[in-house]
């Protein structure tokens, strides 16, 4: 997967409680990548110590809950046959918390790129319009650099361009590098770091809700959530959540 480049803000740790909930009532919201699931059952059994609680949403209505961040946690933990997982419940609708979305960019070739796009059924147009439309919701991405596309669609979209860009990545033929904050990646396309970046509008915490009501996900690092605080280490024992 790319690197991510996090904008800098000055967010306290604290300590907050946490409840024991049970892996099968938490509910994805975005596709897994298969390297941080490894990642993280690599460690979580090397050191036999589960240190970071999930933060969960509870659904309306249902007795389920949103995962907010943690899905290769959840993940790793029912491949090892654990039962639950140490989680912090939050206010999601609350002010505090806010959603965002993540900006994949690549150095490489925008042909290549295009080629490969077009590969998957993906239409790219040529629009100077594009960013506004993408940020309106209207298409799926705008692809913006020297030049500018459209990339009409919706969320199966956004899931093939995401397929694409790991793919490529993965292969070495684009170094991807997925960024907090659009003008970011303007600033290192200026320089010369990156050469286009892919813009999509940020779900709301609404549309996140009724997606995974839904049953359905996004595409990995589709939503950024920020927390007015970063939850503090726990020191729970692996074999506790069995
Ligand atoms: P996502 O961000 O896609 O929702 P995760 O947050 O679950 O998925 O990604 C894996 C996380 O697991 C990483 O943030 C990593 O810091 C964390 N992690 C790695 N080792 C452990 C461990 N032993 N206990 C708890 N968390 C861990």
């Amino acid at each position: 997967m790319g690197v991510e480049k996090v904008p800098k803000y000055n967010i306290p740790i604290k300590k907050v409680d946490y409840v024991f909930i049970e892996l099968e009532k938490m509910k994805p919201h975005e596709q897994l990548v298969q390297k941080e699931l490894e990642a993280f059952i690599e460690s979580v059994t090397g050191s036999g110590i589960f240190w970071k609680a999930m933060l969960l949403a509870k659904v309306p209505g249902e007795d389920l809950y949103l995962i907010v961040d943690g899905h290769h946690r959840w993940a790793g933990l029912q491949k090892l046959g654990a039962k639950k997982a140490p989680s912090v419940i939050l206010d999601y609708f609350s002010d505090d918390v806010k959603v965002y979305t993540w900006y994949p960019a690549f150095k490489g070739s925008l042909d290549r790129v295009i080629e490969r796009l077009k590969a998957e059924g993906l239409e790219v147009i040529e629009d100077p319009e594009a960013e506004e439309k993408a940020e309106r919701g209207e298409i799926a991405f705008a692809l913006v650099g020297e030049r500018s596309f459209s990339i009409p669609g919706a969320l199966d979209e956004q899931k093939k361009v995401s397929k694409v860009l790991d793919e490529m990545s993965v292969e070495g033929e684009i170094e991807l590098i997925y960024y907090g904050l659009k003008e970011d990646a303007r600033d290192d396309m200026a320089k010369g770091e990156v050469d286009y970046v892919f813009i999509r509008k940020a779900p709301t915490k609404e549309d996140v809700m009724e997606l995974v009501k839904r049953g359905e996900v996004y595409s990995p690092k589709t939503t950024r959530h920020v927390l007015p605080f970063i939850p503090d280490m726990i020191d729970v024992k692996l074999e506790d959540l069995f």
